[in-house]
């Protein structure tokens, strides 16, 4: 069944269309990569997912668990089950880690090796700390669908491994679909995701059950011959 079904959406900003007629679907629990060059609508994508009400749609709609959401708030969808992590996530002074996360003395342990918990939100996090905080915001919420925008960029090797670890124990491991967002097959390698797509110019150009065929194409033939490269995906 489908959990998410997006069908025709544009999108245009100042003039320009930064969503063209873009179709995607993600079925329950089922883990998606999505991957495009900069500039090719994948954050904006995201953000529209999630309920950033600063875009307006010019065509298209979307439907989550059946239910048209296109104007939803942000905060109605988080409890419909769809939350996105930011890729620059606000630092709040004055508030603990500890006292965000309620449910934290639930979780395993691993959460509470961190040292992050006596520390105020994102407060002076290096870029894998506040990956790790947005993910344990995350696991506090009860969701259908996870939106990880660029989780491992700017992380070690080390750090991707953890937070991979912990977006299969939490999310994937629990029936949570997940759209990841990404450039580089390392995180990918640990979700294993159970298909990927390519964005350019706003638009899924090509798609395949074999991420590893898709990061193949992107190297063999680059973004910028991409349009046509997707036809060698047997799932384009
Ligand atoms: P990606 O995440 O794939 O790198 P984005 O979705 O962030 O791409 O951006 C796609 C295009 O839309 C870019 O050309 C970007 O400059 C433009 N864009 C996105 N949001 C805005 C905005 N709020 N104002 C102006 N341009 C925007
Ligand atoms: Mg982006």
């Amino acid at each position: 069944m489908n959990l998410l079904q997006i069908k025709n959406l544009t999108v245009e900003i100042e003039g320009k269309k930064v969503l063209d007629g873009l179709d995607f679907d993600i079925e329950k629990g089922e883990v998606v990569a999505l991957l495009g060059p900069n500039g090719s609508g994948k954050s904006t994508l995201a953000k529209i997912i999630a309920g950033d009400l600063g875009y307006k749609l010019k065509s298209g709609e979307i439907i989550f668990a059946k239910e048209n959401i296109s104007k939803i708030s942000p905060e109605n969808r988080v409890k419909k089950g769809i939350a996105l992590a930011f890729q620059n996530p606000p630092q709040i002074e004055g508030l603990k880690m500890i006292d965000f996360l309620k449910s934290i003395e639930e979780k395993e342990d691993y959460f509470k090796e961190e040292k992050l918990l006596n520390r105020d939100v994102n407060k002076g996090f290096s870029g894998g700390e506040k990956k790790l905080g947005e993910l344990m915001q995350l696991t506090s919420l009860n969701l259908k669908l996870v939106i990880l925008d660029e989780i491992d960029s700017g992380l070690d090797i080390k750090k991707i491994g953890e937070v991979g670890e912990i977006i299969k124990k939490y999310f994937i491991e629990n029936g949570v679909a997940v759209l990841i967002i990404t450039h580089h097959g390392d995180i990918l390698d640990i979700l294993k995701p159970n298909r990927a797509s390519i964005i350019i110019d706003g638009k899924i150009v090509g798609r395949d059950e074999d991420y590893r065929n898709v990061l193949k194409t992107i190297k063999k033939y680059d973004y910028e011959k991409c349009r046509k490269c997707t036809k060698f995906l047997p799932g384009r």
